[in-house]
């Protein structure tokens, strides 16, 4: 049998979604499907939503939105996928690493050992689709303390009057965090809709705003729509309505908006994915869950507690007692029987970029340890009852030569 670690979801009703978009409404760039994957995502997670054609987009667009740049500091976790570390790179910003817990998610007592005059923005990743724990970063940034050493720099931070606390959802649209949706636990959120996605579009992100009330929400959004266009005040389709033409430019804005026909795949997948979809994933990560709780040498991940419920993102079995070494003899065993799998994530200073820059491995002890024995098995929408008991059983078999 042949199992490959991710596939997207082009069933039928995608296929008639694009369709329509390339027969019916004829319209590729920004326009209804964009509207309408907008209303979806704002139905599911209760909060003003913008499309835009990366998570990584997503971000640069919100650290500009908030004014951070130059001479700012922005904190990340170690262990996730680079584009936590390079939006804010790439918007000139320092990068501030650190550790994780061992539940894959940000450690905020090491965010608070972090925090500096410097620190504008904190990005928690939900690893897997594991909810981090908002109440507590939430409650960090407002602490007295915290917030008398935060500068604020522009209006929107003088608005804010503290840290900006900018989730990394790209896996875990769907999941809940004390009975609120992903997309309501900070104050700006970002999801992911690549490929590998739970939900996607080809290439493409949403962001969900959750402000304070000293912001006017609906006005931010206008913002943001602009800012995500260029700074221009109307997308080629309101333009290509009659008479029309005029415009502005009101900000300096980046390019970064959704085209309508990847918006179409993504909006024939969300319909379903509370009802169907999301479900689906779940009693995959179930099937998992119960098939290795009968070994020792299987740390399970974190799945839902009462009070965080994932989105099933990834599966990230972790291996008791291996070694690196172990780790990647087991994954050669496996795929030589055709189940793809993946580790996630390589931790940012093990990478030649973050090394050279000084990022040093034996600052974040814990996000070793997990990436050590870290084994993602395949986890997606079409996968049978039959290819997940492959993969049990072809995993069961290979830890056997450990
Ligand atoms: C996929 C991913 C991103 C980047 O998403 P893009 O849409 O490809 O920009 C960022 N963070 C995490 C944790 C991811 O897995």
């Amino acid at each position: 049998m042949n199992i490959p670690f991710a596939l997207p979801l082009i069933d039928q009703p995608v296929i008639d979604e694009v369709l329509d978009c390339l027969t019916n409404t004829g319209w590729l760039t920004s326009g209804p499907k964009v509207r309408a994957l907008e209303a979806e995502v704002e139905r599911l997670c209760g909060a003003p939503a913008l499309c835009v054609n990366s998570w990584t987009s997503g971000a640069m667009l919100m650290l500009r939105w908030f004014g951070v740049g130059p001479g700012d500091e922005v904190i990340v976790p170690a262990y996730t996928y680079s584009a936590t570390a390079l939006c804010a790179m790439n918007i000139g910003a320092r990068v501030v690493m650190v550790d994780v817990g061992e539940d894959f998610c940000i450690d905020v007592a090491a965010v608070r050992r972090a925090i500096t005059p410097r620190t504008k923005a904190i990005l928690p990743v939900d690893l897997g689709g594991w909810p981090c724990d908002y109440d507590a970063l939430m409650a960090l940034v407002a602490e007295p303390e915290v917030r008398a050493l935060f500068r604020a720099a522009t209006e929107r931070q003088e608005q804010l009057g503290r840290m900006l606390v900018l989730a990394d959802a790209a896996h875990s649209i769907g999941a809940a965090y004390k009975g609120r949706p992903s997309g309501q636990l900070a104050d700006a959120t970002v999801f992911s809709m690549h490929s590998v996605k739970n939900v996607t579009t080809g290439e493409g992100g949403a962001v969900c705003l959750h402000l304070p009330e000293a912001f006017d929400m609906a006005a931010e959004l206008q913002f943001l729509r602009y800012f995500a266009l260029n700074g221009q005040t109307k997308s080629a389709f309101e333009k290509n309505q009659a008479g029309g033409w005029r415009y502005d430019i009101v900000a300096q804005g980046l390019k970064v908006n959704m085209p309508d026909v990847c918006a179409a795949i993504g909006l024939a997948q969300i319909r379903r994915y509370q009802a169907e979809l999301l479900p689906e994933r779940k009693a995959i990560f179930e099937r998992y869950n119960r098939a290795f709780s009968a070994y020792s040498w299987a740390i399970l991940p974190p799945y839902d507690d009462g009070g965080r419920v994932s989105s099933a993102h990834l599966y990230p079995l972790r291996l008791r007692g291996f070694t690196e070494q172990q780790r990647d003899a087991l994954i050669q065993r496996v795929s030589e029987r055709g189940v793809g799998v993946n580790v996630h994530y390589i931790p940012m200073p093990m990478l030649s970029l973050f090394r050279g820059l000084g990022y040093r491995m034996e600052d974040y002890p814990v996000a070793r340890g997990l990436y050590e024995n870290e084994l993602s098995l395949p986890i997606y929408n079409g996968l049978t009852e039959e290819m997940v008991g492959y993969v049990v059983e072809v995993v069961r078999e290979a830890v056997v030569f450990f």
